[in-house]
């Protein structure tokens, strides 16, 4: 596995790929969620590249992006076990010089859920992913279901631009007590620790409600929320039943539908969801 870092050096390599590319963005500190990224890609692709980067535009001002964790040599040693070819770790510089002035701005897929409390985070996302699919020039990028609204606006990036790029969703990995794998699960001390398994009990149980035939949206709503209020620790953030391409909340789940969910634990902001497929 190569390490490569400039923006010539990946060109040149790149010029030299035969065969498919497949391509895992990433912010790095990697635990499993990302390496079942990789493993996907592994097992449909000729060509493996991940990268690492963290990428100052998602932050907002008053967020975590000077704490958040980083552990390149670990990550390293994750991606060459899960049969990475090149990892591609960018310098800021590289991706943002003082000159850079050009954004990607999705439509409303970016306004409700997360974006409302990040207005400029998807901004950021989507100005990335761009960059780093014109820099890696994938054939298959991979992305994980644990960041539902994410995906969605990917896709429908990718759709509106005609960016040729196949994007693959992989399903969320869990921790034994349905947790979803996050780098921002170390932030919680043990006590948050145990209180964040009600987000994974909330989707459980929306699923069920699902499955035994409640279609009425604002019921499947309002058991998320019984069951998160039950928490003292989970402060909600949103709530939501919606429409998996629109992310409009619905009122009655005609077809599917995505169930999401965003609390705060302490000082940890953290999201899930479940889809709700008949
Ligand atoms: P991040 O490093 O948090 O930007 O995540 C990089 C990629 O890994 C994104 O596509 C995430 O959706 C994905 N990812 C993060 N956590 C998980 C998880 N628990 N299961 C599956 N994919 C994940």
């Amino acid at each position: 596995m190569k390490i490569i870092e400039s923006i010539p050096e990946f060109r040149s390599l790149r010029q030299n790929l035969n065969g498919s590319v497949g391509f895992v963005p990433t912010m790095g500190y990697l635990h499993a969620g990302h390496i079942a990224l990789v493993q996907e890609a592994r097992n449909q692709n000729s060509t493996v590249i991940a990268s690492i980067f963290v990428n100052p535009t998602q932050f907002g001002p008053n967020e975590d992006l000077e704490s958040y964790p980083r552990d390149l040599e670990a990550d390293t040693v994750a991606l060459k076990t899960a049969g990475t070819d090149y990892v591609y770790y960018p310098t800021v510089e590289d991706i943002y010089p003082p000159t850079f002035d050009t954004y990607i701005e999705v439509g409303s897929v970016t306004e409700p859920l997360e974006g409302r409390k990040r207005p400029t985070h998807f901004r950021g996302v989507a100005t990335v992913v761009t960059k780093l699919f014109n820099i890696v020039q994938p054939h298959r990028a991979y992305f994980g279901q644990k960041d539902g609204q994410q995906v969605i606006v990917i896709k429908k990036m990718v759709n509106d631009l005609n960016i040729p790029i196949e994007i693959i969703t992989v399903p969320t990995v869990r921790e034994s007590d349905g947790l979803a794998m996050s780098s921002r699960n170390s932030y919680l001390s043990e006590r948050e620790r145990n209180a964040a398994t009600i987000i994974y009990r909330s989707l459980n149980e929306v699923q069920s409600l699902f499955k035994n035939g409640q279609r009425d949206a604002e019921k499947l709503r309002e058991t998320m929320r019984n069951v998160l209020t039950s928490e003292p620790l989970a402060k909600i953030e949103y709530i939501s039943v919606a429409d998996t391409d629109t992310l409009n909340e619905l009122s009655v789940v005609e077809n599917n539908a995505i169930a999401s969910l965003a609390v705060q634990i302490g000082k940890t902001h953290l999201i899930d969801n479940v889809l709700l497929i008949q």
